[in-house]
């Protein structure tokens, strides 16, 4: 496999990570590229700034990541999010922005941009979402972290929320994410080891509308981020490894204010009526090479037809026992694959079951 094979010295590093900043703030510009990578750069600041709106554009090179032709090649960040930096720690700060072109329109790859017109749109249904992000931990020899080299472990049963050596792979790098995440104020809700060996999930939510994609995208930077530390590499690749493993989803929890409350299950339902009708629009943006998971095996629904049922994790949506049961909640869409887009996720889930943006 190709790529960089040296790791991070950072027992070197820390001992400069101390040094006074003279005042200054290092701020991780971060952003989403042609391939749902993120990718990242560095300016420094003079003071403190009190939002996003306080903080300069910036941009970069777009033909060196495929969202711009090299002869018109510079792409605009502006910024929309601040998390404190658990990296650099503070005052340093994380900027996540959205990409625009010279010419004033969003860039091909900026999601979020349609996703805040749906949620704003729809703002009065307050809509809450919660992501399980599922992901698998690489060696850099392109093998699953802890397996026998070239060879696999012991049949899937024992690593699903496991404890004890043996049973458990990674979990120093999942310690670290998590708090990484809790340092930069990401809502992240918990963690579990998931049922393939170096399978993990860990879960970001409630959050209200837009800030689902920006807690997410900056969760799963900071994964990137934690695990340049370790000389592991993240796959979300929703079927990392072929045969009889369980592949990675992003479950995707959902609920609008009507659900939330008492009666609530009339609104659900009237939800996965109008969500029956559009899948196929679903599943195009639900994520790349999903077919190889949604195989309607390892606890997933078969990528050509819609099904929902209560606390049925072969169906495309499950609702939860406990909302059945009490008449109201929120519902699951088991459908998402672990490389999905958040906004695009969350953007068409409030589209389809709220109504959509007014055009601009
Ligand atoms: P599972 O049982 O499918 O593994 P998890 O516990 O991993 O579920 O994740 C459930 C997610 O749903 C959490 O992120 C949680 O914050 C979120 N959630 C809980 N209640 C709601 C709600 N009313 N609306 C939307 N999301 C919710
Ligand atoms: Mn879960
Ligand atoms: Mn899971
Ligand atoms: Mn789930």
């Amino acid at each position: 496999m190709a790529g960089s094979t040296t790791i991070s010295n950072t027992s070197n590093l820390s001992k400069f990570t101390s040094l006074d900043q003279n005042g200054c703030i290092m701020a991780e510009y971060i952003w989403i590229d042609a391939v749902s990578g993120i990718r990242g750069k560095t300016k420094t600041l003079f003071k403190e700034p009190a939002g996003p709106e306080d903080l300069p554009e910036w941009n970069f090179d777009g033909s060196s990541t495929g969202q711009a032709p090299g002869d018109n090649s510079d792409v605009y960040l502006r910024p929309v999010a601040i998390f404190p930096d658990p990296i650099r720690q503070k005052p340093n700060i994380i900027v996540l922005c959205e990409t625009w072109n010279p010419d004033g329109t969003p860039n091909k790859y900026n999601y979020r941009h349609d996703c805040n017109r749906v949620m704003e749109a729809n703002k009065e249904q307050v809509p809450w979402f919660g992501l399980e992000q599922e992901y698998t931990v690489f060696g850099v020899d392109g093998w699953p972290y802890g397996w026998p080299k070239g060879g696999f472990p012991g049949p899937q049963g024992p690593y699903y929320c496991a404890v004890g050596t043996g049973n458990v792979y990674c979990r120093d790098i999942v310690e670290a994410h998590y708090k990484a995440c809790l340092y930069a104020g990401i809502k992240i809700s918990g963690i579990n080891a998931e049922v393939l060996p170096s399978q993990w999930e860990f879960q970001v939510g409630p959050c209200v509308g837009i800030e689902m994609g920006d807690h997410l995208w900056t969760a799963r930077y900071l994964l990137h981020r934690v695990a340049e530390e370790f000389g592991v590499k993240i796959s979300f690749h929703p079927k990392p490894i072929p045969g009889d493993w369980n592949g990675s989803g992003l479950h995707t929890n959902v609920s609008t204010a009507e659900m939330r409350v008492e009666g609530g299950m009339k609104h659900i339902e009237s939800a996965l009526e109008k969500l029956s009708k559009r899948h196929k629009e679903h599943i195009a943006v639900y994520g790349s090479d999903n077919e190889l998971r949604l195989t309607g095996k390892h606890e997933t629904g078969s990528i050509d037809t819609f099904s929902y049922g209560v606390a049925n994790r072969g169906a495309s949506i499950r609702i939860p026992r406990e909302c059945a049961h009490k008449g109201y909640g929120y519902f699951e869409d088991r459908r998402p694959s672990s490389n999905g887009d958040p906004y695009q996720i969350t953007g068409i889930m409030i589209e389809t079951i709220c109504g959509g943006a007014p055009s601009e």
